[in-house]
């Protein structure tokens, strides 16, 4: 049977992937004034922030509390805020970092998609991007291009056929760096053997925090130094330890893979509970099927665990659960432009700064049994453009957690107030230079900084 053939579109900029980058770089493209495409393989906006329910996004400021990222991810916790599905920015309890923002996953995705469809953005959904097709140009590398560019990126409905999209330029959001693969990109690869390891996280419902909030305060040493327990009635928790009930389930048989510390993401006036505690190896850009079978086996022990040894649990169900294997890293992009561990941990100033970030260096190991290896950084740090523009192509750029970045530098920029940073500059980046008619690479930073300016980022010198 022969596939059906779609009209071919022609946008100027292609965004692929609506999580928290892909999200950004299609509104602020759109308001810049390009027509905008953004193509998703799943059926929603939002991404891992969305599905894998972190309901925290974080980053939002730095360890003294100034606020590093505004600009379209202010915007979108500013709405969820006048919604009621966010207290917006408010102290973390355990001074991992100054600010947390607690987010209703469902009601984040949704004001997502209200702004998407104020900012004019084409979207299609259940759409996958399965292949590309690239030219080499002739002689166009004067001032600096490699002379390949990506002149078609073909996306697929599953039963509906293929579609051709030729657009101007591409910003890949993907956060497996999707179309920079299919494009014959390079990767870095400082950290081959170190890529960080995938979870499913797991939402509980029927918890009784009264019990458990006792615990945690009768137990101080099961806790994170001076965590906040608060009460039973408070809308929002955070809470990091429970080593020695889990060491208990390990001992019992209970937990087939051993963790010495969970975080648990508390509603208590609502009997809510997210738990991080499943763990295991991800291949970048795999299907992950095999660790989501794994992983299916830690979250039902994890929760007949909860039950069984944890006060307050014994009526706790399992209310929902990530909707994919969440994915810490995956592949990075070569950029023009490399975020390095000591760019980050320096706080390193850049002309060509298009935003900050400022979130530690936060580092899962999938050998090790402890939540993360972090380095709290004392300062903020520029985003230099040129983590976002392919070194190989002449119209891809990236954002996202897939951005040019060394192993270590990525456990910082990973983190979602960063992707909307880095997906506002590519998304206004994109525009600008196809207005324009020049290749990123060559696009006037000044014009671009004085615009992400007016957009309210922070950070764009
Ligand atoms: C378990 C876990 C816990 C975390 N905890 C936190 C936390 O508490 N706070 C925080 O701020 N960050 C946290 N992070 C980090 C953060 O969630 C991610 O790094 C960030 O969400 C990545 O955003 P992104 O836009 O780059 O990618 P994503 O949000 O993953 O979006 C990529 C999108 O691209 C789509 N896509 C992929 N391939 C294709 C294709 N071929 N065609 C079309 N579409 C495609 C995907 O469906 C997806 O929607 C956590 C991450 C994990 C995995």
């Amino acid at each position: 049977m022969s596939r059906t053939e779609n009209p071919v579109l022609t946008p100027q900029v292609l965004v692929v992937g609506a999580g928290s980058a892909g999200t950004a770089a299609a509104i602020a493209a759109a308001e810049t004034g390009a027509d905008t495409l953004l193509v998703e393989a799943s059926g929603h906006v939002g991404g891992t922030l969305a599905r894998q329910l972190l309901e925290h996004s974080a980053g939002f400021h730095d360890a003294a509390g100034n606020q590093v990222t505004g600009g379209v991810g202010q915007r979108i916790v500013t709405l969820l805020q006048e919604y009621g599905g966010s207290p917006g920015h408010i102290p973390d309890d355990v001074s991992y970092t100054a600010t947390r923002t607690p987010v209703n996953h469902s009601e984040l995705s949704m004001c997502e998609a209200v702004l998407l469809r104020r900012a004019g953005v084409h979207l299609l959904l259940n759409t996958v991007v399965v292949d590309v097709e690239t030219a080499a140009g002739t002689g166009g590398n004067e001032g600096g291009g490699t002379g390949t560019t990506v002149t078609a990126v073909v996306a697929e409905i599953p039963g509906r056929g293929r579609t051709t999209i030729r657009p101007g330029i591409v910003v890949d959001c993907s956060g497996d760096a999707v179309v920079f693969a299919l494009a014959g990109a390079s990767f870095q690869t400082d950290r081959a053997d170190a890529t960080q390891p995938g979870s499913l996280l797991l939402k509980l419902g029927g918890v009784d925090y009264a019990p458990l909030l006792k615990y945690a305060a009768d137990n101080p040493d099961d806790l994170r130094p001076d965590s906040r327990i608060g009460a039973a009635g408070d809308d929002h928790a955070n809470l990091w330890g429970f080593g020695k009930l889990l060491a208990r389930g390990h001992a019992d048989g209970r937990l087939s893979w051993r963790r010495t510390e969970m975080h648990l993401a508390a509603w208590p006036s609502r009997g809510e509970a997210v738990l991080n505690l499943t763990r295991t190896a991800v291949e970048p850009g795999a299907s992950h099927g095999d660790a989501y079978l794994k992983l299916a086996q830690q979250v039902m022990e994890t929760v007949a665990w909860f039950r069984e040894y944890v006060p307050g649990g014994r009526l706790a169900y399992l209310a929902e659960v990530a909707d994919r294997v969440g994915v810490r890293e995956s592949r990075r992009i070569r950029g023009v432009v490399t975020l390095t561990e000591d760019d980050v941990k320096q706080g390193r100033r850049s002309a060509q700064s298009v935003g900050q970030g400022a979130f530690p260096i936060d580092v899962h190991d999938a050998n090790s049994a402890g939540l993360s290896h972090t380095d709290g950084l004392a300062s903020a740090y520029d985003i230099p453009y040129g983590i976002l523009v392919g070194a190989e192509h002449d119209n891809l750029l990236a954002a996202g957690r897939c951005v040019s970045s060394t192993h270590e530098a990525n456990g910082s920029a990973r983190i979602t107030a960063t992707c909307f940073a880095t997906g506002e500059a590519a998304g206004t980046a994109a525009a600008l230079a196809v207005l324009d008619g020049v290749a990123p690479r060559l696009l006037d930073v000044g014009e671009l900084q004085a615009r992400l300016r007016q957009r309210g980022v922070i950070g764009a010198r």
